[in-house]
């Protein structure tokens, strides 16, 4: 039998935002997640003022500002002085301009905020421990095999599976991917083991020669999570979960100055993980009569924009909105893809040329003239408004 609510791939921050969308919208879905318990793993995420006014219209903006951390400013320093050589604000009137603050977050705080919202919520059916393995779409439904052997028929599908995604496989077979060169190490270190005033309340970028640094408070100032994208041969490895051993930041920064090499010296134990940075080309399309793709299933990117999960919580806002106002399901969902395709590959194409520059910009063979990289104004991404454009 056809079970009428749509069934979301993958309980992340995509899939858990898109339910929060659709049931807002009065449509049911049931959410399969692979994983036994909902949660993520230590690491930091940004929301720009462009998800932030997602977040707010979802009414989730007093719990999220409850648990986040507030940079006044992003700053780009050099690697061995730490001068400033860039500083863009993030302050009262950056938030005034675009509409919404600019919040940082331990993942699990936001997760945390996005699942609690969901528990209990009329319309919204979370199953965990299911893995998607098959998927078969015809007249009748789309027809989900999971790996314990369990199966079910949805009217539609949603594949928010993120980067492995098995739903944008059924579409597009394997798309081919191109290596960065560039391995990001991701780690957390308590605020109260570091030096009084350690850091200060900003996005701190921190560029040299073959590496780069960013490091900014989360939860409420608690804890600092950085991550140190280092060139690197060899590691292809995407995985929220392969653990790294920070002791190898050691010597990968022994040249740098002492903010850097103190922070990675007091990483928490066994929170650094190691994640290869590729980039894919964006996909020609996303959608078939009863599937689409929403988040890094359908658009992942490198993250030197901090904008994938933002992207993603504007896809299930603009998809909600489709379901909701086309009764055509096939409609519904090619108007959302003709209204995110176009805005999601520009933004996954600006973030690999931002990856260029951050690595690029006034390198010279000893690094002491070394400046790094800055960021153009970010008005396209942050001032859009998807919840304006699609009430
Ligand atoms: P995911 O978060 O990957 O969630 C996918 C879910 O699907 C998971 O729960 C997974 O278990 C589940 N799943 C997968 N396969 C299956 C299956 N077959 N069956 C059932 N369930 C399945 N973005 C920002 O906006 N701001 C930032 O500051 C930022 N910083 C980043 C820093 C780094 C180092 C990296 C690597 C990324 C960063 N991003 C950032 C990107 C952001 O983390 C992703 O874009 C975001 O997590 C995508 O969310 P998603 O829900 O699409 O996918």
């Amino acid at each position: 039998m056809i079970d009428d609510a749509v069934a979301i791939i993958g309980a992340g921050i995509g899939g858990l935002a898109a339910a929060l969308a659709l049931s807002r919208r009065g449509i049911a879905v049931t959410v399969y997640e692979q994983a036994a318990q909902l949660g993520e793993i230590g690491a930091g995420l940004h929301l720009s003022p462009n998800g932030m006014k997602v977040m707010r219209a979802l009414d989730l903006e007093p719990a999220l500002a409850a648990c986040a951390a507030r940079p006044r400013s992003i700053c780009t320093r050099h690697y061995a002085t730490s001068e400033a050589n860039f500083e863009g604000p993030l302050d009262a009137d950056f938030e005034a301009r675009f509409g919404a603050p600019f919040y940082s977050f331990h993942r699990a705080d936001l997760h945390g905020v996005l699942s609690s919202a969901t528990a209990g919520q009329a319309g919204i059916r979370i199953v965990l421990g299911r893995r998607l393995e098959t998927l078969l779409i015809d007249d009748q439904g789309a027809r989900l095999g999971f790996a314990d052997g369990s199966s079910a028929i949805h009217r539609a599908v949603i594949g928010a599976d993120g980067v492995h995604s098995i739903v944008r496989q059924h579409q597009h077979g394997d798309v081919s991917t191109r290596f960065t060169g560039h391995v990001a190490y991701r780690g957390m270190a308590a605020t109260a083991q570091l030096p009084d005033g350690f850091i200060e309340s900003k996005l701190n970028v921190w560029v040299g020669p073959g590496k780069h640094v960013v490091a900014y408070p989360v939860r409420r100032g608690e804890l600092i999570n950085y991550v140190a994208i280092i060139e690197e041969d060899g590691w292809s490895d995407e995985s929220w979960t392969t653990r790294a051993d920070a002791r190898t930041l050691d010597a990968a920064f022994e040249a740098w100055h002492d903010t850097v090499r103190t922070l990675v010296g007091t990483t928490i134990s066994g929170e650094c993980y190691k994640w290869a940075l590729l980039g894919r080309d964006p996909l020609p399309s996303w959608s078939g009569m009863r599937s689409t793709l929403l988040g890094d299933a359908a658009h992942p990117m490198v993250p030197y924009l901090a904008q994938g999960a933002v992207m993603a919580v504007e896809d299930a806002w603009v998809l909600a909105a489709c379901l909701g106002a086309f009764d055509d399901l096939a409609e519904a969902l090619q108007r959302y893809e003709l209204a995110r395709l176009a805005r999601t590959s520009a933004v996954q194409a600006a973030a690999w040329e931002q990856g260029q520059k951050n690595h690029a910009v006034g390198r010279d063979k000893t690094g002491d003239e070394f400046r790094g990289g800055s960021f153009a104004d970010p008005a396209w991404i942050y001032g859009h408004d998807v919840v304006v454009d699609f009430p």
